[in-house]
């Protein structure tokens, strides 16, 4: 017990006095997250409709994360399920997908979120960070880590951390033994921000409750989050603490943990109200860049960039604005792109408006709402969620 205690003390010396310095290949990854992908998963999520633990809705959910692991190449034996039981008959699996460290492979940096709604479709709660996690593993599929990463989908969430609590009580330790050596577990939940709130901070969270032996390691690592996040991402960060997520019962099991929770709250959360429409996509995408830059420096990987890093899609860099449009909407594209065709749907994909090659369009015919701007260019296609508001 006493050299536990020792030992704890020096790893939390190193970590306090390790310096962070920007990483050129750590920001190139941050930034190949796309708001494309970001913003056609939190539609794909709430289309999908009520989440609940052991429901059907659930269980199309989580062959939802499969078919996407599988899509960005990981293989069958890299995806695992932690099936689980409670409350007598309800039943729902927990999705593990591990990336093996060069250096470390026996210890893991867990990356986590959960899956499971209750009441709405969840498209914040946590469609949000499920988008993130999904976005961090095919960015980093073919990056060498020196710590295994575990990329992991918690159910049984809102039903009282169920799904986290079974993986960190049932796996990671068996008979209270434990079987999983963990460096740190990063917890995303609910980083899905208001439509029209100025959402440009997020919440990094450490732990101030439950056993004490394990808090002065996760503010070590909240402010390396922090830093992580004003590194690779344009938000600000809020120091907070952890409560009522999937970390808890790590936590509980003396793991260190941090996590992300949006700044500015919706209060959308748990209800009907918590839909595409009213999330910030934008949001989403840029705490996806903290949260890719930050997992990075997490399980240390490469700063070499090299032959494995997936190219940036051009048409990524597209913007379009203002946002919210009243009259006209302009279109910035990257100089290479010279033939382009912009389209406008609604969110239930109702063709609204369709222009080859226009860089100003006049929206002052749209009736006021939320809708989709779908820009195609050489193959490629990217994304934009544009309110017009008159
Ligand atoms: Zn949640």
């Amino acid at each position: 017990m006493k050299k536990l205690t020792t030992l704890l003390f020096i790893s939390l010396t190193t970590y306090s006095f390790q310096a962070q310095s920007f990483i050129q290949a750590y920001k190139n990854r941050a930034d190949q997250v796309s708001q494309t992908n970001i913003t056609t998963m939190l539609q794909e999520f709430e289309s999908m409709g009520v989440k609940t633990t052991g429901s059907a809705a659930n269980t199309t959910a989580l062959n939802w994360l499969k078919t996407k692991y599988q899509s960005y190449g990981y293989t069958a034996g890299q995806i695992s399920e932690d099936p689980f039981t409670f409350g007598g008959n309800i039943s729902s699996k927990n999705l593990i997908i591990t990336k093996q460290g060069t250096t470390y492979p026996n210890t893991y940096v867990i990356i986590c979120g959960h899956y499971d709604t209750v009441t709405g479709p969840g498209v914040s709660d946590n469609g949000s960070g499920t988008s993130i996690i999904l976005e961090a593993a095919r960015i980093l599929k073919d990056i060498p880590t020196q710590y295994s990463i575990k990329f992991i989908h918690f159910s049984g969430e809102e039903q009282g951390l169920e799904g986290s609590g079974h993986y960190a009580d049932n796996i990671v330790f068996q008979n209270n033994v434990r079987q999983l050596d963990i460096r740190l577990v990063f917890n995303l939940d609910q980083v899905g921000g208001k439509i029209g709130n100025n959402n440009n901070a997020i919440k990094c969270e450490s732990d101030q409750s439950g056993l004490t032996s394990n808090d002065a390691q996760s503010l070590a690592f909240t402010q390396q989050l922090a830093n992580c996040t004003t590194l690779y991402s344009p938000l600000g960060t809020v120091m907070s603490n952890a409560y009522s997520s999937d970390y808890i019962p790590f936590e509980q099991n003396g793991d260190i943990i941090t996590g992300f929770y949006e700044n500015i709250r919706s209060h959308n959360e748990h209800t009907i109200n918590d839909t595409f429409a009213n999330v910030d996509p934008t949001y989403v995408f840029n705490v996806g860049k903290a949260a890719v830059g930050a997992l990075q420096h997490f399980a240390v990987a490469t700063t070499v960039l090299g032959t494995h890093d997936a190219v940036a899609n051009s048409l990524e860099s597209v913007k379009i604005y203002p946002n919210p449009a009243k009259d006209i909407l302009n279109v910035e594209l990257p100089n290479d792109i010279k033939n382009f065709n912009l389209e406008i749907t609604d969110l239930s994909g109702r063709l609204i408006l369709n222009k080859e090659n226009g860089k100003k369009i006049n929206v002052s015919g749209i009736t006021n709402g939320t809708y989709l701007c779908t820009i195609k260019a050489n193959n490629k296609k990217a994304i934009r969620k544009i309110i017009i508001e008159k």
